[in-house]
C-alpha cells in the first residue's frame, strides 16, 4: 500500500492512501488532532488499514497538495559512508562501522516537487540520494533478527549536505535538506531495491540496496541501541558514489524500484556568503566540470 500526506482544499493536514491516481482520505478514522502529523498518528495506532479503505472517502488528485510522508518525524538519523564505492570516491578512510550516525534536523523535510534552497553561493552542495526507512512501533534495542519488523515502510529521500569541515548535524539540516516522498511504501510491496539519482536526466548514481556496508536490519538495530525509536521516525540508509555539485535551476530525482520516484528543483535564490569557515576542509569530494561555477563565485 502507499500512503501519502497531503493538505486538502480547506488547508487541513490529511493522511490518505493512492491507488491509480486515486486518495483515500483516512483521517477521520483517527483519534482528534493533538499537534502530532495525521500520519503519525495513522503508524502510532496500528490500525488494520485495509479496513479502514473500505468506508474511506474519495478525494480527487488535484484537489490535494502532497506533503513530506512524514511531516513531522521527531528524528532523522542518518548512516554515513554506507557504500564502499562512496567510500572510494570521497577518500574516506572509515565507514559506518567506525562513524555511527549523525542528525539531520526534523525541519529540514520537503515534500516531492518542492524546491531545495541553497543558502549560500560560496560553498559547494551536493545531492545524496538515498533509500529511508519509515519506523512503525516504537523501538529500542531491537536484534537484527527483529528489526524489519519494526519498519512501517520505505520513501526516497535525497540527503542534500554542504560539503566540507563543518559539522554534519550543521552541513545537511538547511531549511528544505530533506526531500521526502511522494509515498511511504508498505514493507510488503517492496523486494530487491535498486535506486537511480538523476540531476536534469543525466545519471549520478546508481547501486543496488544490496551493496549497503550496513544492512538495514543491523542499521535499524545498530540505531535502536542508541536512540530510542517512534513511529514516522525516519532512518537514512546512507548514498552510493556518484555525488556531485548542484546548482540553481536544476533538477534532482531519486529513484527506487517499489518505492517510487522523488524529484525537486534547486534554487539559489537569496542565497549569502557562508559565514562559517569550513569550506576548505572536511572529507574531499569528487571533482566535477561544473565546480568552475563555485570558484567564480567565490571570487566576486
Ligand atoms: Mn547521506
Amino acid at each position: 500500500m502507499k500512503l501519502l500526506s497531503f493538505k486538502d482544499r480547506a488547508e487541513r493536514d490529511r493522511v490518505g492512501a493512492i491507488e491509480d491516481e486515486v486518495i483515500r482520505d483516512l483521517t477521520d478514522f483517527l483519534p482528534p488532532d493533538d499537534g502530532v502529523s495525521p500520519m503519525r498518528r495513522l503508524l502510532a495506532g496500528g490500525y488494520d488499514l485495509h479496513a479502514l479503505l473500505r468506508d474511506a472517502p474519495r478525494v480527487a488528485r488535484g484537489e490535494t497538495t502532497i506533503q513530506p510522508p512524514v511531516p513531522d518525524p521527531t528524528k532523522i538519523v542518518a548512516a554515513p559512508v554506507n557504500y564502499r564505492a562512496h567510500q572510494a570516491e570521497m577518500n574516506e578512510s572509515t565507514h559506518i562501522a567506525a562513524l555511527g550516525v549523525f542528525l539531520k534536523a526534523p525541519s529540514s523535510v520537503l515534500a516531492d516537487g518542492g524546491e531545495v534552497r541553497l543558502p549560500y553561493h560560496d560553498r559547494r552542495f551536493d545531492q545524496e540520494g538515498e533509500l529511508a526507512v519509515v519506523i512503525g512501533k516504537p523501538t529500542a534495542h531491537v536484534s537484527e533478527d527483529d528489526a524489519l519488523e519494526h519498519i512501517f515502510g520505505y520513501t526516497c529521500l535525497l540527503d542534500m549536505t554542504m560539503r566540507g569541515g563543518e559539522d554534519r548535524s550543521v552541513r545537511k539540516s538547511f531549511d528544505t535538506f530533506t526531500p521526502m516522498g511522494p509515498y511511504l511504501v508498505t514493507a510488503d510491496e517492496v523486494g530487491d531495491m535498486e535506486l537511480w539519482c538523476r540531476v536534469n536526466g543525466a545519471l549520478r548514481q546508481h547501486a543496488q540496496l544490496a551493496d549497503l556496508i550496513w544492512p538495514v536490519p543491523r542499521l535499524v538495530s545498530y540505531v535502536s541501541s542508541v536512540m530510542r525509536l517512534h513511529p514516522g521516525d525516519v532512518i537514512a540508509t546512507g548514498t552510493p558514489a556518484g555525488v556531485g555539485p548542484v546548482f540553481d535551476g536544476d533538477i534532482v530525482q531519486v529513484e527506487i524500484s517499489g518505492v517510487g520516484l522523488l524529484s525537486v528543483r534547486v534554487s539559489a535564490r537569496d542565497a549569502v556568503r557562508c559565514p562559517t569557515l569550513g569550506r576548505d576542509r572536511g572529507p574531499t569530494p569528487p571533482p566535477h566540470p561544473s565546480l568552475q561555477t563555485i570558484i567564480l563565485d567565490s571570487r566576486e
